[in-house]
């Protein structure tokens, strides 16, 4: 019955959800060997609030991620284990993750957090899709996972609310899962940090500059890690996905947020009546990231992980689909890239 109840939930989740053993893998090198070994070894890293602290609860547990830690570390590590990622030449500033649920995504997800495996900083400015389309910063002092709490520089979002360029409107986060699912890789891969939670919307549209020069100040003199948390295209089918996103991707190695707002829009216009309802959800987000990160110095985009939701759920063994089937006729498309610098 819970199975039954899992795989229904997840349906909705190969999107936004809004209401939502790698194939072929060859023998292992020594280098593959110690990384599995790696992340047999890691744990969910988190804190405790206390009990008089603000806390943001979590709203993404059933179908997102398993809410369980046991299940959701073997998950992980499954995920994680299969991951093959290229290393880039040159130091990780950011990287683009999705953020639909586990069996649609995570395949794609584990590649660029299996490059952050160990790295040590002081800030992860997630920028997320806000699916309310209302752009907010979080208040809460703490976001709640199930295994512990994971701790946000207030001193960094009291300053974003002080420059007057953001706000903080509540019903951005309530249901908002996109800052949310990122949580169980990052408080997998590192530890001692705390989050600057971001939802950026469609009415930020025209002002990514503003807000990245913000967000510079604020985090100024920081180590910083950025994570766009994002889907592609929504919901064309499987090849049509595929070349649209494949040009999209392209475009974004410009780093030049003009160019991919107008491949973004000619896209979207060219093939709405194959499917396409967006290219990114998190257009604006990502375009924010493009202006904060080129600032701090990022020079390339790799994409390191491209797949749709069809060949996800196809890469997964029939007994660990949860009764999903591989639908190559409506996808929603994911990627996993890194912004690198030198
Ligand atoms: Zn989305």
């Amino acid at each position: 019955m819970r199975q039954v109840c899992v795989a229904v939930a997840l349906l909705l989740l190969f999107g936004c959800g809004q209401s939502g053993k790698e194939p072929g893998q060859s023998a292992k090198t020594g280098q593959q060997k110690k990384q599995s070994k790696d992340v047999k070894e890691l744990k969910l890293w988190g804190v405790s609030a206390g009990l008089d602290a603000s806390v943001r609860p979590p709203c993404a547990t059933a179908g997102f991620y398993p809410p369980d830690p046991k299940a959701l570390k073997d998950e992980l590590r499954k995920y994680l284990t299969a991951a093959n990622p290229q290393k880039p030449d040159g130091t990780i500033l950011g990287i683009v993750s999705p953020h639909a649920g586990f069996l649609f995504c995570w395949r794609t997800a584990a590649y660029a957090y299996k490059l952050l495996m160990g790295k040590k900083l002081d800030l992860v400015l997630i920028l997320s899709t806000a699916h309310t389309g209302i752009t907010s910063v979080c208040d809460a002092a703490f976001y709640r996972m199930p295994w512990g709490d994971v701790p946000v520089a207030t001193d960094v979002v009291k300053a974003l609310t002080k420059s007057g360029k953001f706000r903080y409107a509540p019903t951005a986060h309530e249901r908002e899962h996109g800052v949310e699912t990122q949580l169980p890789f990052l408080c997998f891969v590192m530890s001692d940090f705390k989050i600057v939670p971001v939802v950026v919307g469609a009415n930020a549209n025209g002002k990514e500059k503003t807000l990245a020069e913000a967000l510079l100040n604020a985090t100024k003199g920081k180590n910083v890690l950025v994570v766009v948390s994002t889907d592609l295209t929504h919901y064309p089918d499987h090849e049509t996905a595929k070349r649209v996103e494949e040009e999209f991707l392209e475009c974004v190695k410009t780093l030049d947020i003009g160019k991919i707002k107008e491949a973004s829009a000619r896209l979207v216009k060219k093939n709405a009546e194959r499917g396409v309802e967006c290219v990114a959800c998190g257009l604006e987000a990502l375009c924010v990231a493009v202006e904060y990160l080129k600032a701090r110095g990022a020079k390339k985009f790799l994409v390191l992980h491209h797949a749709d939701s069809y060949e996800n759920i196809k890469a997964l063994p029939s007994k660990e689909r949860y009764g999903i089937k591989p639908d190559k006729s409506r996808v929603v498309g994911y990627a996993s890239c890194v912004f690198v610098g030198d």
